[in-house]
């Protein structure tokens, strides 16, 4: 009895504040389109940032591997789950991304929980910041780490923490290198010159700068000039995937090795991913024009949405939030643009913070001018009613 009233009232608090989540079937979709109860629609809510989620070179790729390999790893990496091709794979995200050692995770979630759990116990710091995904914060609260957050994307504000009093413990400040909500980037120079100045060490959680920013798509940090001491990638954005990487030193690779739970007590990833992987790495590597095409679709989208009076936020990426601030409007909204065609997610509380519900556009390599003008013009129409 008691259970069954907890879970009701739960539901009931999710409802009455507009924060019920519930998940849409999709009948097939891509980077571009999205089709849900027999009805299409432009995809403006997918991460999949350079369209590969179907590249057919991609697809042909797993194909091949589970042709070569079968379908599962069979075991975790530390009994018979680590392959050729996986070893193969780590090495060349380290050779591309300039590190030591890369380690394949199931997951970003997963490498993020791993990380913290692994590096950090009792009497150390971690410094994140307020607006850092919510498997960094998860884990951090978590740990026997002391949290703090400091104020976003605002190195003054970790200096405070810093000279905060606090025992010897080691400090890890943590940050992605896009946010993934708003689509800003965080100042990674300062942030490294501070954690190194104080003997503290980097976490940058480059989910979504991967694949899509710096020379190659090495993405922020290469973008940046910065090194952190850990670097998670993930591939279920740019990549077209799943799964995440960390690259960091050898003996941080040993060490996770030996502490990383997440690694050793799970399956690890089917060689024929990886293989898919592998493929999808090279279509970055040689994905300029995608790069290019996106960032024109950012600039068409931006110019746009600025005619119109849109409260557009400083974004120069593939995520475009536009703030409505109330739960039960920005609802509204996705409902009116959906009605003229055009998927776009609405986020809420508490994914984001109390106040700032807001529509998170993701605009796509794979979208067209055509596309992106319809969108604008829905949006001018969901503005005027
Ligand atoms: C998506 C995301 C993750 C989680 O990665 P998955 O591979 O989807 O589990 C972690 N961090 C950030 C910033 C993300 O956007």
């Amino acid at each position: 009895m008691s259970w069954q009233h907890r879970i009701s009232q739960a539901l009931n608090t999710r409802r009455e504040k507009g924060q019920f989540r519930q998940r849409q079937v999709n009948q097939r979709g891509d980077a571009r389109t999205l089709q849900v109860d027999g009805r299409q629609y432009l995809n403006f809510a997918a991460n999949d940032y350079l369209g590969l989620s179907h590249d057919p070179r991609i697809v042909s790729a797993w194909q091949k591997g589970a042709r070569r390999y079968g379908v599962g790893a069979g075991g975790s990496g530390h009994v018979t789950g680590y392959s050729a091709v996986h070893d193969e794979f780590e090495q060349q995200l380290a050779d591309w991304l300039g590190y030591p050692r890369a380690l394949l995770f199931i997951s970003g979630f997963a490498a993020n929980q791993a990380i913290i759990a692994a590096m950090l116990g009792k009497g150390d710091h971690i410094f994140a910041d307020k607006l850092a995904h919510a498997s960094l914060l998860e884990a951090a609260a978590l740990s026997p780490a002391t949290l703090r957050r400091f104020a976003h994307n605002q190195p003054d504000s970790l200096v405070k923490l810093f000279h905060s009093p606090q025992d010897d413990g080691e400090k890890l400040v943590v940050t992605e290198g896009v946010f993934s909500m708003d689509g800003d980037c965080a100042p990674l120079v300062e942030l490294h010159q501070l954690a190194q100045h104080h003997d503290g060490w980097l976490l940058v959680d480059d989910a979504h700068g991967i694949g899509v920013t710096g020379e190659q798509g090495r993405g922020s940090c290469w973008q940046q000039r910065v090194k952190p001491e850990l670097l998670v990638v993930t591939f279920g954005k740019a990549f077209g995937l799943s799964g995440a990487a960390v690259l960091c030193g050898v003996d941080s690779a040993d060490y996770l090795l030996q502490f990383a739970r997440h690694l050793i007590y799970s399956t690890a990833m089917p060689p024929a991913q990886v293989c898919a992987l592998q493929a999808s790495l090279s279509c970055i590597q040689q994905g300029d024009e995608l790069r290019e095409r996106l960032q024109g679709n950012i600039a068409q989208f931006r110019r746009g949405a600025g005619q119109l009076g849109l409260a557009i936020q400083p974004s120069s990426t593939a995520i475009q939030p536009l703030i409505v601030g109330e739960e039960n409007h920005a609802l509204r909204l996705a409902e009116v643009l959906r009605l003229q065609g055009c998927w776009v997610t609405a986020i809420r509380p508490p994914t984001v913070p109390p106040g700032t519900a807001r529509l998170r556009i993701t605009l796509s390599a794979a979208h067209r001018q055509e596309d992106i003008a319809r969108l604008l013009e829905a949006l001018h129409e969901a503005n005027r009613r």
